[in-house]
């Protein structure tokens, strides 16, 4: 798809990849929406490129059908959607309150499906579109420490496979983008090294617009993650810890830097708590 002035919107746009994903559709042309809980840095975000910021609530069904009817009066219809939002509470299993495991289901899968569903008619009627859901390698491979966030990613690779198949006569396109490390809140206090190199939130918009124009199913960012990962899938879990050890990751979920994370960890707990991220 020729991106400009194609309408763009992308969830959870107010910093981080889901700002790169926005700024890098914007310069290329694209008439772009941001949408977030965190409405006042959303527009900080959306002034920086002279988009588009709206309230959206990815869990809330109604908050969809507000933002989708926005952007469609404000912008046009939407041709390519990125569902970027997401949230990572990590530690152990049993630590975890039922609160966060279930806002990070509503987040990261739940509010992936509405927005597929929420867009997908239009674009059907169009004759065009594009469903861009933004998972992660934490989709590909699980890890103690995240549990629940795994799970999600898992579900994220799995309903996109699945819209793939479902769409695959039709004029509407799914790929799910798996990034590693990349270099936002998110993976504050996260162990970096040369196994877990860091990218930037630009590399993973650079992906998305490749997808875009050239559409693939699945996308890894960095690219060399397929093959680590496809190699790994070969060991025993045993047998990768041993590897994880030997290159200094030693459960990396269970050993971040809890007062880097702090600051994070508060954002989304405040959201678990009035069921309403960055509240
Ligand atoms: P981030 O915390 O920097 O940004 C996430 C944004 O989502 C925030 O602006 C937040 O307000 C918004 N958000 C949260 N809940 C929302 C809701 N209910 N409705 C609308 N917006 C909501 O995180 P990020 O690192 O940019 O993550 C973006 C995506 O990339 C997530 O899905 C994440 O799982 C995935 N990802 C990140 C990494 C990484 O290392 N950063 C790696 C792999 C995958």
């Amino acid at each position: 798809m020729q991106i400009e002035r194609r309408v763009v919107a992308v969830t959870g746009g107010a910093r981080g990849i889901g700002a790169a994903v926005a700024k890098a559709a914007t310069e290329q042309g694209a008439l772009v929406a941001i949408g977030d809980v965190d409405t006042a840095a959303a527009e900080r975000t959306a002034k920086q490129f002279f988009g588009l910021a709206l309230p959206l609530d990815v869990t809330n069904h109604a908050s969809w059908a507000a933002f989708i009817t926005a952007v469609e009066e404000q912008l046009g219809g939407v041709d390519v959607l990125v569902n970027n939002a997401g949230i990572m509470p990590i530690g152990p299993f049993l630590e975890e309150t039922d609160a966060a495991t279930q806002r990070q289901l509503e987040i990261n899968v739940l509010g992936v499906l509405l927005g597929c569903r929420a867009v997908l008619p239009g674009m059907l009627a169009r004759g065009r579109g594009h469903l861009i859901n933004i998972a992660s390698m934490a989709g590909k491979m699980g890890v103690a420490g995240a549990v629940t966030y795994c799970g999600s990613k898992f579900a994220v690779v799995g309903l996109t496979q699945a819209l793939t198949d479902e769409l695959r006569n039709t004029p509407v396109s799914a790929s799910c983008v798996l990034p590693g490390l990349v270099n936002t809140d998110l993976s504050l206090g996260l162990p970096r090294n040369r196994l877990a190199r860091e990218v930037e939130p630009s590399d993973i918009a650079d992906a998305v617009m490749a997808t875009i124009a050239k559409p693939r199913s699945e996308v890894w960012v960095p690219a060399s993650g397929r093959v680590s990962f496809k190699l790994a899938g070969l060991l025993s879990p045993r047998q990768r810890h041993q590897l994880m050890h030997m290159c200094g990751l030693d459960d990396p979920m269970l050993t971040a830097d809890g007062a880097a994370r702090a600051s994070y960890e508060a954002r989304i707990a405040a959201g678990n708590e009035a069921g309403d991220v960055d509240g």
